[in-house]
């Protein structure tokens, strides 16, 4: 280790020497790489933590550029995750970075928190959270729930034995039930603040020290902060009853429609094994194909697919649902 490097942070008493040992001896997973998560990733690696890794399944969008501080324009198109590996180890080469290009779920969601000191909440969706919840909750790693849309965001960090997730919403809310950013927008400071605060709970966790037990309410517009007590509900099903519902095996085929971006995704009910060389042999024959950052694009008369490498499919251009499956049945099978 350079000696100057983390100085800065030994200076603090909040941190010393002894704090900076443990937050470099620390491993922390970040679910999502969109704007909480490219910030936090940020404040981590620069921080030192010893491993840093990222799982997203999305690629960049021009409309991302506005508030996830990793991407520029030129990786529109590319995978999040593999971007943003690239762009920090840039920042530091003296720690572990990885990031992978997944759609997690049911099956995978242990493997990927497993052994981490603290995970951190960066996703879009209530249902990762749900996963995330019965996973860190069942391995007993902390974890810390934020989320940011509009001009207000939240954080609480989850330890063993406290209230967890579903202490606080007991059921995932209804699809289309909660604002997102696609669909009211968010102001572009908002995620700075929110992934600030969650990345110091974090830090907390990693020396071994207490993180805030309430539930954080920020709202970046008025510059309010306000702190919620959350109980713990000893009838919880995830913390109490120990009931991880969201970990049990629901196969099926996932097809729906990315709001806010003439395109629907669609998830096999089965992942593809192995890797996308055949397929990508196969439409070459049909079409253009480029592989990027393991990800397939495929183009021909009007259809625009990506193919992620568990064979997850995003089809472009519509928002149809059934034209969508249609096409993802001719050009990538069942
Ligand atoms: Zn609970």
């Amino acid at each position: 280790m350079k000696e100057n490097r983390y100085s800065r942070q030994v200076l603090l008493p909040e941190i010393g020497s002894k704090g900076q040992k443990a937050i470099g001896g620390s491993s922390a997973v970040v679910i999502g790489c969109g704007a909480l998560g490219t910030h936090a990733l940020s404040f981590l690696v620069r921080a030192g933590v010893g491993g840093v890794r990222v799982v997203d399944r999305d690629i960049v969008e021009e409309s991302n550029l506005q508030r996830q501080t990793l991407f520029s324009e030129e990786d529109v198109g590319r995978a999040k995750a593999k971007v943003a590996e690239e762009r920090l180890r840039e920042v530091n080469s003296e720690i572990e970075i990885r990031g992978d290009v997944l759609d997690l779920n049911h099956a995978n969601i242990q493997a990927v928190v497993k052994g981490a000191t603290v995970v951190l909440d960066a996703t879009d969706n209530m249902d990762t959270r749900f996963l995330v919840n019965d996973a860190c909750v069942k391995l007993g790693i902390p974890w810390i729930y934020a989320g940011a849309v509009g001009t207000t965001g939240m954080v609480m960090p989850i330890v063993p034995e406290g209230p967890c997730l579903r202490c606080v919403f007991p059921t995932p809310p209804q699809p289309g039930e909660l604002p997102t950013c696609d669909t009211v927008g968010i102001v572009n400071t908002l995620p700075a603040i929110v992934a600030a605060l969650e990345t110091t709970e974090a830090f907390k966790i990693m020396m071994g020290k207490e993180p805030t037990k309430e539930l954080a309410f920020i709202d970046a517009w008025l510059g309010d902060l306000q702190r919620i007590k959350v109980r713990k509900n000893h009838e919880c099903e995830c913390c109490g009853k120990k009931n991880f519902e969201f970990l049990q095996a629901r196969s099926r085929k996932l097809v729906v429609s990315l709001c806010g971006r003439n395109a629907v995704q669609i998830v096999p009910a089965k992942p593809v094994k192995g890797d996308l060389g055949p397929l990508a042999k196969k439409l070459a024959r049909l079409g253009r194909t480029k592989m990027v950052d393991g990800l397939l694009k495929f183009d021909a008369k009007g259809v625009e697919l990506t193919v992620f490498p568990d064979g997850r499919t995003i089809v472009g251009g519509t928002t149809d649902l059934a034209k969508a499956k249609s096409t993802f049945s001719k050009y990538v099978g069942d």
